[in-house]
């Protein structure tokens, strides 16, 4: 899969993005991130990119020319469109299904980062067709917010993972939340690992973590709780204690 991200501060993209998980997986070409740095289409002598608000009111605004001729310079070679996102504090908030649908129907992204008061909005007209937000909060760019959805897709696409990083069972993946997770020692600070773990019975480790997960998502996530279907066995686990 491939990333394309418009963005004035293409370092911050690549510092992060080429370490770890993600930074594997673009050395293997699982997938690819490019940082287009929307400067460098500025046709003013200074490389400005921005302007006064029409109106009036604080900030400055990202113009839409630079912008424009750096997505064109991403799609004049295409034969098809890609999707183009706008991170936005405007957007749908990103979920792990929204992920997942990127993922399922997208070869290539377009992410296109803000500044500032924002973006001129004939651009967003012109080229955007979808606003993403991460969540219902302001933040000073959309280079975080990109960084964000890029890991989160990405993690999705078979190879970026290994089998020992598995998203299957994670939270979020079938509306649950993760059952705890414990490795050595066996005791910390006096506590000691719930005995059920060190039994080697795999379909009691199954059942516990099935209990946990049901509860934590109950306890913490009453919101995600209130949307389950839960089965018969569900219901028989979370009323029963767990005898392991
Ligand atoms: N004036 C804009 C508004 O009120 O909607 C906010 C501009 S914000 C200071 C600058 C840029 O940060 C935005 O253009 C967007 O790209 C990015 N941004 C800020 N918060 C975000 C969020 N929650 N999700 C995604 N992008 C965000």
């Amino acid at each position: 899969m491939r990333f394309d991200i418009l963005t004035l501060f293409p370092e911050m993209i690549r510092s992060v993005m080429n370490e770890s998980i993600i930074g594997r997986a673009v050395e293997n070409r699982i997938i690819e991130i490019n940082a287009v740095n929307i400067r460098d289409f500025s046709r003013d002598k200074h490389r400005k990119v921005d302007d006064y608000p029409y109106g009036g009111g604080n900030g400055m605004v990202m113009m839409a020319q630079p912008i424009y001729d750096a997505y064109l310079s991403i799609v004049q070679n295409l034969d098809y469109k890609p999707r183009v996102i706008y991170m936005s504090p405007q957007g749908r908030v990103l979920t792990q299904s929204i992920a997942k649908e990127l993922k399922e129907n997208n070869s290539h992204l377009v992410l296109l980062c803000g500044h500032y008061e924002g973006i001129d909005e004939r651009v967003i007209e012109e080229i955007v067709d979808e606003e993403i937000s991460i969540g219902d909060f302001v933040l000073t760019g959309g280079e975080l917010p990109a960084m964000v959805l890029v890991d989160c897709v990405s993690r999705l696409i078979p190879g970026v993972l290994s089998n020992e990083e598995s998203s299957i069972e994670e939270s979020h993946y079938n509306g649950l939340l993760e059952y705890p997770q414990y490795t050595r020692p066996y005791e910390f600070n006096g506590k000691t690992v719930p005995e059920v773990l060190m039994s080697g019975h795999h379909a009691n480790i199954n059942k516990w973590r099935r209990q946990q997960s049901l509860l934590r998502t109950c306890h913490k996530r009453p919101d995600l709780f209130s949307r389950l279907e839960l089965s018969e066995e569900d219901k028989k686990l979370l009323q029963s204690g767990f005898d392991s």
